[in-house]
């Protein structure tokens, strides 16, 4: 039986970057991973360029059931601390927007690099490996492992299997039931980051997108949105999607820079003869504006009521729509929810009540917003475990 000081189930960016952390320490280490290449996730991230990290990640960017965990894991290892690795291996990167860095290349520079890290460090990795059993080694401490490539002992297992989300990717709830089966509890998990599906039809603007400000009770984010031929998508859309619970109502502000009702009353107050249509034409796409109008009718601005003109503000600055569901799964970003943070060490995200067992990146009930906080996610509590073990 082949014996490590540490296993790593999952080889993304968590499991790997965990596996560098501990390797670089002078520990045995395995990474193991059913599927035949790894880093899936992070090849097709970013639009296949890997929005890697983000400038400003922070706490408040995390979504999780106790917001306070992701503080120790973010504060140790840090986007610079990142992007200092990325710089050294001469990768060339630029910030899109909002403190999102990208490769410029592509999304392969960052794989080849964990990788070269992992050779350098000693990790071992293992490819198509399938894992049937973890067990507490009885009597004793660590664990065996009964997997398709043997029988493998480790005096430390960290979980880095991720969420459940695109599954062509790898994607399994094994992190879960591993949890479930060492009696860490769940929190319930759901698709986050992910388009929504209308019941409405509004395929006749599929391809139209424009700046909004998108609010779900007390969260609002200001970013473009996107109609798609069964809804909605685009960053604003995705951004409040992990917010979102069936049956939440969506408000959306199609023109926050303006006040409608002040802007048309001043074009009406100047005799303004113009079409409403061609007036919000200016200000939005034709299509949706048409779209919109059709309910309520087009009229010269001179001749619009006070009635009529508070529609038309209330219409575009609050169109409040209740999403049938999201596009699941299958479109979702990153799953919310997962292994409950009460039962681990934000330290070291070991399981507090099995000495040994840690659980690292989506698998955990954090969850970043989009742009690159995911993955800074990833690698800092990569690296807290990675510390660790
Ligand atoms: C389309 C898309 C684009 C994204 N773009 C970005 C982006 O630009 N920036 C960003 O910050 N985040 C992005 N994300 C989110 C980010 O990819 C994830 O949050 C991150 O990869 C999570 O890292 P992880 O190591 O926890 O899990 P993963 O990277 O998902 O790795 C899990 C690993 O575990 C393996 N595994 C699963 N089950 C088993 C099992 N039973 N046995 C053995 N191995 C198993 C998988 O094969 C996989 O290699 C994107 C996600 C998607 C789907």
């Amino acid at each position: 039986m082949r014996t490590y000081d540490v296993v790593v189930v999952g080889g993304g960016a968590a499991g790997l970057f965990c596996a560098i952390t501990a390797g670089k320490r002078e520990r045995s280490v395995a990474v193991l991973d059913h599927a035949d290449k790894l880093g899936k996730k992070i090849l097709i991230s970013g639009g296949g360029r890997c929005n890697f990290t983000n400038r400003d990640a922070g706490p408040a960017n995390y979504l999780s059931s106790n917001p306070h965990f992701c503080k120790s894991a973010l504060a140790r290892y840090t986007p610079e601390d990142f992007i200092a690795l990325v710089e050294s291996h001469g990768i060339a990167y630029h910030e899109k927007k909002l403190g999102q860095l990208f490769c410029d290349d592509s999304a392969k520079r960052i794989v080849e690099m964990l990788l070269a890290e992992c050779t350098a460090a000693g990790v071992e990795i293992r490819c198509g490996c399938r894992i049937e059993r973890v067990e507490r080694v009885e009597g004793g401490t660590g664990f065996r492992i009964s997997s398709s490539s043997g029988e493998i002992a480790a005096a430390k297992v960290v979980i880095a299997t991720g969420g459940l989300s695109v599954p062509p990717t790898g994607a399994t709830d094994f992190g879960y039931r591993i949890a479930r089966q060492f009696g860490l509890k769940m929190v319930a998990t759901e698709p986050a980051l992910v388009p929504f599906t209308l019941r409405d039809g509004f395929a006749e603007l599929s391809g139209v997108s424009a700046d909004a400000q998108v609010t779900v009770g007390a969260t609002a984010f200001r970013e473009s949105i996107l109609f798609t031929h069964v809804g909605l998508s685009g960053p604003a859309i995705l951004q409040i999607s992990s917010y979102w619970h069936h049956g939440d109502a969506v408000v959306i502000d199609l023109l926050p820079e303006r006040d409608l009702r002040a802007d048309i009353g001043a074009a009406k107050a100047s005799g303004a003869k113009m079409l409403t249509s061609t007036f919000l034409g200016d200000l939005l796409p034709r299509r949706l504006v048409a779209h919109w109008l059709s309910p309520l009718g087009d009229r010269p601005l001179n001749q619009l009521g006070a009635p009529e003109i508070a529609s038309i503000a209330d219409a575009f600055h609050a169109w409040t729509v209740i999403p049938a569901g999201t596009e699941g799964y299958r479109k979702a970003e990153v799953t919310r929810g997962g292994v409950d943070t009460t039962g681990l060490s934000s330290q070291t995200m070991e399981a507090r009540a099995v000495s040994g067992l840690h659980f690292i990146g989506e698998v955990v009930d954090v969850t970043g917003w989009l742009g690159g906080y995911n993955f800074q996610w990833a690698w800092a509590s990569g690296h807290a475990a990675g510390t660790a073990v």
